[in-house]
């Protein structure tokens, strides 16, 4: 048994069913693990199409976020290569912007160069020293306009890059809940694909059921004892066997029972059942077949003698057809012999 794996398994189960079935998990501690092991498949199995039906919700759920984070990312992808040619172009204006001043400035300082050539001129000709002035002054206009466009393109520049930035970091986020939304999903689908069915954990609980009957049998006292529907069985198989009751109760078939008995009881029935000896003789020869005390199933809660309507069945009853048809889902085997007498392990 890979009780750790189960035990994870179980955590799981319990996680997602809790809020619609209970299972006393603090109080199986004290029954040993393979009975623990047991009442856990079995309830595994029988909650087998709740925990799917969550799972498929889940699936169904994390699709659907798939959808949206493929979206944002589809999204964020568009708005960074807009904000990457926006960048881009702001760069391309920027250095047209500084090689626009510096040609400003060049002819800037030639029209300085022909100003302090015409005033060296002599004879001194005033039209030319003023129409050097004129270029300067226009040329000192032009460089003027020409700084401030370079501050405004720089500014431009700036905000270009600090876009691109804070776009590609949504890009960054959209990409990683993308890629999260993508895991949940596959971890949801692999947990679908891998769940076992109700029949093959019922299956498995039954090939431990002698092994559950002889570890509970030593240490067994009544208190690992529960009261299902007026029945009182071992803790071991209380789930079931509740389940067991509403199922078949759902199906109009009304189940109850005579579950854990005592060996002083089970002493008593020796002697009523008229067998020949109380210790010895086989259960076949009493009138009423009767287990040899200690050896019962009865004494562990983990037999039970279905009654309906308040009457033991027999082979002929609605009760016994619905049994013999679905017990095994619940972990229940019938003993030949006695068409009333239903325990894990048929004994
Ligand atoms: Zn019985």
């Amino acid at each position: 048994m890979h009780s750790r794996r189960l035990a994870a398994a179980v955590t799981l189960a319990l996680a997602t069913a809790a809020p619609v079935f209970t299972v006393p998990a603090a109080a199986q501690a004290a029954v040993p693990e393979v009975a623990q092991s047991y009442s856990t498949l079995m309830y595994r199995s029988l909650t087998a199409d709740a925990t799917m039906a969550k799972l498929r919700a889940t699936l169904a759920q994390q699709k659907k976020t798939l959808v949206v984070r493929d979206t944002e990312v589809a999204v964020a992808t568009r708005e960074d290569a807009a904000a990457q040619a926006r960048l881009s172009t702001a760069v391309t204006a920027h250095s047209g912007a500084v090689d626009a001043l510096a040609a400003a400035e060049k002819a800037l300082a030639a029209a300085q160069g022909d100003l302090s050539l015409a005033g060296k001129l002599r004879p001194r000709k005033k039209t030319v020293v003023e129409r050097a002035r004129k270029a300067v002054t226009v040329a000192t206009t032009t460089r003027d306009l020409r700084r401030k466009k370079v501050q405004e393109a720089a500014t431009r520049l700036g905000v270009a890059r600090s876009g691109a930035k804070a776009v590609a970091a949504e890009l960054t986020t959209a990409l990683t809940a993308q890629a999260a939304a993508t895991t949940a999903l596959g971890t949801t689908q692999r947990r679908i694909d891998t769940a076992p069915t109700a029949a093959a954990l019922a299956a498995q609980a039954s090939t431990v059921s002698r092994s559950v009957v002889d570890r509970v049998r030593p240490s067994f006292t009544v208190a690992d004892t529960a009261s299902v529907h007026g029945v009182t069985v071992h803790r071991t198989v209380a789930f079931a066997f509740r389940r067991m009751v509403d199922d078949a109760a759902a199906d109009g078939v009304q189940i109850s029972g005579g579950g854990f008995r005592t060996k002083e009881r089970q002493i008593e029935l020796r002697k009523i059942n008229g067998c020949p000896d109380v210790w010895t003789a086989p259960s076949s020869s009493c009138r009423v077949p009767t287990a040899i005390p200690g050896r019962s199933l009865h004494e562990l809660g983990l037999a039970v003698d279905i009654s309906s309507g308040g009457k033991t069945i027999s082979r002929k009853t609605k009760a016994f057809t619905w049994l013999q048809a679905n017990a095994a889902k619940y972990g229940y085997v019938n003993l030949p012999s006695e068409a009333w007498h239903w325990s894990i392990t048929g004994n």
